[in-house]
């Protein structure tokens, strides 16, 4: 991709918002508020998300199948669960248009969480035991009108999710689903976007989904908005809600941000719903449930909380999005110009994914300004000074190394 050509620019005298993520995000044309908790994902954005939600995808499919539910919902199904009126961040929609008497009364839900939609699915379909276990997914959209959405995408009114649902015929299988294969996928996702040692599992009560408790993946960071503490004795986290006996010899509080959530979700939707199946004896039993959700759009809100520095965002390899930030300087004089486009054009065939800073028009430091900005992991520059190699940077290092390109080709493969 061509810097000249991408949409938008930076924008480094941009002003400083609430919390570091928003400010870099924003600053560095990876997103574009449309007003409180609400955002467009520019080019750069979209990349980064779609490589965070490409990672908890290949996960999920090794636990579960890939479905895309609709954000809209009527009504009537949140009445079947009597949640239309327990669920206080619940966005309805109203179908009234004076130009039609047809469409006066109507009003809808936008989808906060999906159970209302798939459980009516699943009863459809699943008529047996011998139908399960299975779990389906979906990466969607999310809306909930957020009271206080002020830490950028960690909090959107519209924001990003993927949840799992899993149904089993007993107690005893839905708890091995939950701790021998959710809970490692999701382990596996965290490790893989580069925050597993800092992810923490934590307990926590199941909220509005159930009487049990759920399970929290915490990444701990200063600017997270829950409290998490850890018994020194046992080495469990809890969350701050259901620590009853607070005692500061006992427990070490951390700031966190909930990235995960997992819920015993038990016979409470079948239940209403009347979802059953017939057991072995040929007799109606109820499915047990299991929901599992992760933030996709909060966790690239984490990841720049957690790297980044004083200059911008520093992005792990894993979800960054580009490889490369090639830099050509001196670029007016035409030798340097078509050595740096040959760079460009040899990275790209290598399968490198470059972000190639072509313009002529602009200072040194301001290209470098925008590349510690943007946080790819790795910078390239060509100049007059660099001769037949190129300088060879890493976005979280401070010195950079003169290199041919070959040997860069073979330290980024
Ligand atoms: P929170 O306590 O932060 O409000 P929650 O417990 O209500 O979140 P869940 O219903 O457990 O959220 O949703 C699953 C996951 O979706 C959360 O673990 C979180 O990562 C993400 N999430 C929830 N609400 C938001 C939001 N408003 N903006 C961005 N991500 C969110
Ligand atoms: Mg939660």
């Amino acid at each position: 991709m061509l810097y000249s050509k991408m949409f938008p620019k930076t924008d480094k005298n941009g002003k400083k918002y609430e919390s570091p993520n928003a400010t870099l995000l924003i600053n560095g044309g990876f997103v574009n508020q449309v007003m409180s908790g609400v955002y467009t994902f520019l080019p750069l954005g979209i990349k980064v998300l779609t490589n965070i939600e490409k990672i908890v995808r290949e996960e999920m499919n090794k636990i579960g199948q890939e479905i895309l539910m609709p954000a809209l919902a009527p009504k009537k199904l949140w009445e079947d669960t009597q949640r239309l009126n327990q669920v206080d961040v619940l966005f309805k929609a109203s179908g009234a248009n004076p130009l039609s008497l047809e469409r006066n009364d109507t009003e809808y839900i936008l989808n906060p969480t999906h159970e209302e939609v798939i459980t009516p699915l699943a009863k459809h379909f699943i008529k047996s035991y011998k139908d399960l276990p299975f779990a389906l997914y979906q990466i969607q959209t999310k809306f909930r009108n957020e009271p206080r959405a002020k830490s950028g995408i960690l909090r959107g009114r519209e924001f990003r999710m993927k949840d799992l649902y899993s149904f089993h015929i007993s107690e005893s299988d839905l708890l091995d689903y939950y701790h021998n294969k959710s809970i490692p996928a999701y382990k596996k996702v965290f490790e893989r976007l580069g925050i597993g040692e800092e992810t923490v599992i934590t307990l926590a009560s199941g909220g509005d989904f159930t009487e049990k408790n759920s399970h929290e993946f915490q990444t701990i960071c200063d600017s997270g908005e829950d409290e998490i503490y850890l018994n020194k004795e046992t080495g469990e986290y809890l969350n701050k809600e259901i620590v009853t006996d607070f005692t500061p010899e006992r427990y070490e509080v951390f700031k966190a941000s909930e990235v995960g959530n997992i819920f015993p979700l038990n016979i409470k939707f079948s239940k209403q719903l009347n979802f059953t199946v017939k057991d072995e004896d040929g007799k109606d039993a109820l499915v047990y449930m299991g929901c599992y959700g992760i933030g996709t759009s909060r966790i690239m809100g984490v990841l720049i909380e957690k790297f980044h520095d004083e200059r911008g965002i520093i992005w792990p390899k894993e979800v960054a999005p580009f490889d490369v930030h090639l830099i050509a300087l001196d670029n007016h004089e035409d030798e340097i110009k078509n050595k740096a486009f040959e760079i460009y054009k040899k990275l790209t065939a290598h399968g490198v994914d470059v972000l190639f800073d072509d313009r002529v028009d602009v200072r040194a430091g301001e290209k470098f300004a925008d590349a510690d900005l943007i946080g790819i992991p790795v910078r390239i520059v060509i100049s007059k000074r660099t001769g037949n190699k190129v300088e060879y940077k890493k976005r979280d290092e401070k010195e950079s190394i003169l290199l041919s390109l070959d040997e860069i080709v073979g330290i980024l493969k």
